[in-house]
């Protein structure tokens, strides 16, 4: 009966194919997973089939980019409808600028690191929702870095100087969007900066009252003192508590299922949802 809410193919930054990760989860002895690609939900139909004849159950949803104040700020959005005008038109915009975003810090990286777009393209399938991911395995096929995680904490790391950001909408804007796309918004492993710098009680008041629905508390990078922070802020708002493991396949050390979701909270989210259906 576990339920892990946050997982990645590689239509966004994770290494499997869609189908890949719902054998994987299998494989890990869980019974209900979403798949929650960056920006796009173009993993659903693959991820679908292969639920349906392995007997999985598949919550289709996404992670959506935002941003609040300038810092980005990840929101899961379960059961949406995928053909909202309005959602798809944002996730293109945000696609989109990823792209020229990645291209351009390629651009500053080449300058002292010998690297072209070509070498990024090589690391992603047409179509994936280009991130610094992508940047950091052509930086290690190219030798720059022995793994992803190396590569974040040197050449793509913010003090380097090759960052910038994409667009991305507020995130009040983004939990609206997945309402009014039909889905239920949670708001993405908020503790990873630490207790003090948790998401402000009065935007939290705005941010449920544009629709959110839950925090995810039980995430491998949010900090213990965070924890027990949004613990606090879930009680007085009312708001469910999701645990998931953010599983990237080899691109991050998160296994599936070492975080999970409570039957009930899973229930209410399918009861609240009007997007689109569980997949069995
Ligand atoms: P971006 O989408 O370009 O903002 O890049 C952020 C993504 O990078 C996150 O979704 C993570 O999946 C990934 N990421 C961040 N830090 C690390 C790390 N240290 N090792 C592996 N992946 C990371
Ligand atoms: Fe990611
Ligand atoms: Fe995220
Ligand atoms: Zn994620």
């Amino acid at each position: 009966m576990s339920a892990d809410l946050h997982t990645h193919s590689r239509v966004s930054d994770g290494t499997e194919a869609p189908a890949e990760l719902i054998r994987a989860a299998v494989a890990a002895g869980l019974s209900t997973i979403a798949l929650t690609d960056h920006d796009s939900t173009d993993g659903w139909d693959e991820a679908s089939e292969a639920a349906r004849s392995l007997g999985l159950r598949l919550l289709p949803g996404i992670e959506l980019s935002t941003r609040t104040n300038g810092h980005s700020v990840h929101l899961l959005g379960y059961l949406v409808d995928r053909l909202d005008p309005e959602l798809v038109a944002e996730t293109e915009r945000i696609r989109t600028s990823r792209q020229h975003r990645a291209e351009a810090i390629v651009e500053r990286i080449d300058a002292d690191y010998p690297l072209s777009w070509q070498d990024v393209l090589a690391q992603s399938q047409p179509g994936t929702t280009i991130g610094r991911p992508h940047i950091a395995d052509a930086l290690v096929a190219r030798g720059y870095s022995a793994n992803r995680g190396e590569a974040f904490a040197g050449i793509l790391h913010p003090r380097s100087g090759y960052l910038e950001p994409h667009y991305a909408p507020d995130t009040l804007e983004g939990v609206r969007l997945i309402r009014a796309a039909g889905g239920v918004p949670v708001l993405a492993h908020p503790g990873t900066r630490g207790a003090d710098r948790v998401v402000p009680r009065d935007r939290l008041a705005a941010l449920v009252e544009a629709g959110l629905f839950g925090l995810e508390i039980d995430h491998p990078e949010n900090r213990e003192d965070a924890k027990v922070a949004l613990r606090t802020l879930a009680r007085e708002f009312g708001l469910a508590t999701t645990g998931s493991s953010d599983y990237h396949g080899t691109g991050k050390v998160n296994r599936l299922g070492e975080h999970t979701t409570s039957p009930e909270v899973v229930e209410e989210i399918i009861r609240q949802a009007r997007g689109s259906e569980p997949v069995h």
